[in-house]
């Protein structure tokens, strides 16, 4: 059996990189194959398995319905609303061919793009994958955002179609979509010809009149629908997801078809060691990347059931995901440290009482692992947990260990190694030079051409892909993580936080522009600054300083309660619970440099009860003082802070 070191290399040097891509390329259904495995004649732009042709949807269902028709494929589990159906893949085939009828019948077709609201129903995951089966590009907006958050991605996409629900449900309470949703278009001046909405009866809904269609009544007239896929070439599109960045503009990561179909069909066998008719139970959103690639193309890609779960982990009680191991032998499980530590609050005993021995390892990805969680929830399960680090941007994870190769050992507190594909170097921030010796700090980047499965360039918009992602390093056109790390002497690499102003916020990223932008939209707020400071439970939280305009509105306790209630709640509705600040805190001056500029590195640091570091080149340091002791209240309150 090959050594991983050497499969790794075979994977990133110039000589070996086609033959060894055009190894995994076997592992997928071509309807032409590939003359040209990489075409990197124009970077930092990747074309992956030139001239071939296929289609994802074929891939994750027609091409099982020979062998495992009556296998289960998805498993629906809904602790919401207390309803659990499972399809077999000759059921999910029907059912995407049903909505992929219904979206042919709007007009959706290749290179068409759909726009996706949805809770974690079945029927998004109909609609997702109808939208490969057409050559169609679905952009899935995550359920949690709000009316602005859903106008900005819907003027960018310029979706044909919209498909939505109702509402979705989360810890008991019902949040209605269709009012969001409609407030979303009167906001966008792109219209989208058709909504299609799926009434699961939580919320009432007003539909407007030949605009608006109901999943139940079109279904019912393509019962037997027969929708051939359409082959795309592999460099075609397939999805666009958006996601934060440092300006208040989301960025559409478009991905294509074939890198991305190659990507995670190899991705299961090399890092999940994983096979058809097994059972994968991801926990992620939908709406987010890691819900994209794992709770529904990559298991479907390799024959496996997925579950798809809505609700809290710890509702009805802290043992409902076990429960759902032992009943579906759930082999591989893929969470976020947020969820375990959630999970943590609570007994262990709930974790005993059921039969886990189907589960072969718990895969964790989103944020840093932290050693107690990841001690906590080894001790409980006695499975490997495995860290692994990875972006929007690239799909698939950049750093794990690839236990299906070679089996490795991990270490605490790291992702691990670079996982095959992904040439990763540490560069030097100040003068672009790569760093070597082990244990140096540097920023995370990746040397192109990126592997199969990672972006191929923001939508509509090549010029910010290469501006953002390409030269953010000086004298050197390498592609940064924006994260900074380490590696030590046996390649094992330690992710350090971000290098902008992007936080982590349970998992979720968020753009702590877009908050300052939403909350300057308040009539009393003249200036304010989002930064994240570590929380306990989340990893990061979102606290908001804020100037007012006039300071005789917030003289009192009971004024700054009210205000901060009201700014909370314009977060909520413009970009959804998800975004809103955990406090919002009062000042009459933001520490800016003279020159201008926010400095949220000091804030963030006096937040965490750390040294802000040089203030030299600070305006008014009396600003930051007035932070620190507005917040020496907070400091207090250790639950809050991590400590
Ligand atoms: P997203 O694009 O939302 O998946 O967020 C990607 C960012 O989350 C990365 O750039 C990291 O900052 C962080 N991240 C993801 N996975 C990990 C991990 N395993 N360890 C540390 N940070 C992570």
């Amino acid at each position: 059996m090959e050594r991983f070191a050497d499969f790794y290399q075979r994977s990133i040097e110039p000589q070996t990189r086609d033959g060894f891509w055009q190894e995994q390329a076997a592992l997928v259904d071509w309807h032409q194959k590939p003359v040209q495995i990489c075409d990197y004649s124009n970077p930092p732009f990747a074309r992956w398995f030139v001239g071939g042709q296929l289609n994802l949807c074929h891939n994750a269902l027609d091409r099982h319905l020979a062998k495992r028709a009556d296998q289960a494929a998805l498993i629906a589990v809904s602790t919401e609303t207390d309803t659990e159906k499972t399809y077999s893949y000759r059921q999910l085939h029907a059912e995407v061919q049903r909505m992929a009828a219904v979206l042919q019948s709007f007009g959706v077709g290749k290179g068409d793009r759909v726009q996706i609201y949805m809770p974690m129903v079945a029927e998004a995951v109909f609609a997702m994958l109808a939208c490969m089966r057409l050559g169609a590009i679905h952009s899935v907006v995550f359920g949690g955002f709000a009316s602005l958050s859903l106008a900005s991605r819907i003027e960018d996409a310029q979706p044909k179609v919209i498909v939505s629900a109702d509402a979705g449900s989360r810890g008991g309470r019902v949040v209605a979509y269709k009012p969001l949703l409609d407030e979303a278009l009167k906001l966008s001046s792109h219209k989208p010809q058709a909504v299609l909405m799926v009434n699961r009866g939580l919320a009432p809904m007003d539909l407007r009149a030949g605009r608006d269609h109901l999943w139940t009544d079109l279904r019912s007239k393509y019962m037997e629908a027969q929708v051939p896929c359409t082959w795309v070439e592999s460099t075609d599109q397939s999805y666009i997801l958006y996601t934060s960045g440092t300006t208040g503009k989301p960025k559409g990561v478009q991905r294509d078809t074939g890198g991305y179909t190659v990507a995670l069909a190899a991705s299961m066998p090399h890092i999940f060691n994983a096979k058809a008719g097994q059972t994968f139970f991801c926990t992620s959103d939908i709406g987010w990347v890691v819900g994209h690639s794992y709770i529904i193309y990559a298991p479907l890609i390799a024959g496996m059931a997925t579950v798809l779960y809505e609700g809290l982990p710890i509702r009805p009680d802290a043992g409902v995901w076990w429960s759902l191991v032992e009943k579906y032998r759930i082999t591989h499980m893929f969470s976020a440290p947020t969820a375990v530590r959630v999970l943590k609050k609570h007994d262990p005993e709930y974790l005993r009482k059921y039969d886990l021995s189907s589960l072969q390892a718990l895969w964790l990805a989103g944020e840093p692992l932290d050693e107690p969680t990841a001690q906590w929830i080894s001790d409980a399960l006695q499975v490997p947990i495995i860290d692994n680090y990875w972006q929007t941007e690239t799909g698939w994870p950049i750093m794990t260990l690839c236990n299906g190769v070679e089996q490795q050992s991990s270490k605490f507190g790291s992702p691990g190694k670079a996982v095959y594909g992904y040439n990763v170097k540490l560069i030097d921030d100040k003068c672009g030079q790569e760093l070597t010796a082990p244990n140096e700090k540097g920023v995370l980047a990746i040397e192109g051409p990126l592997p199969p499965g990672c972006m191929q360039t923001v939508w509509g918009d090549d010029a910010r892909f290469v501006n953002t992602y390409w030269q953010s390093i000086a004298g050197k056109q390498i592609y940064s993580t924006f994260d900074w790390g380490v590696r030590d002497a046996q390649g094992y690499y330690f992710i350090l936080g971000r290098t902008d102003d992007v936080i982590n916020v349970a998992g979720h990223r968020l753009g702590t522009r877009e908050i300052e932008e939403s909350i300057s939209a308040h009539a009393e707020i003249a200036e304010v600054a989002v930064v994240g400071v570590a929380d306990a439970l989340k990893g990061q939280a979102a606290m908001a300083f804020a100037v007012v305009r006039d300071a005789s509105k917030v003289s009192d306790a009971q004024q700054r309660a009210r205000l901060e209630a009201e700014v909370m709640k314009l977060v909520d509705s413009q970009l959804g619970a998800v975004a809103r600040p955990s406090r919002v805190l009062f000042v009459t001056a933001l520490p800016k440099t003279r020159s201008g500029k926010l400095l949220r590195r000091a804030l963030q640091a006096v937040a965490e009860n750390r040294d802000p570091g040089d203030l030299t080149t600070m305006e008014d340091p009396a600003a930051l003082v007035q932070v620190k002791e507005l917040l020496h209240s907070w400091v207090q309150c250790p639950k809050r802070l991590g400590r």
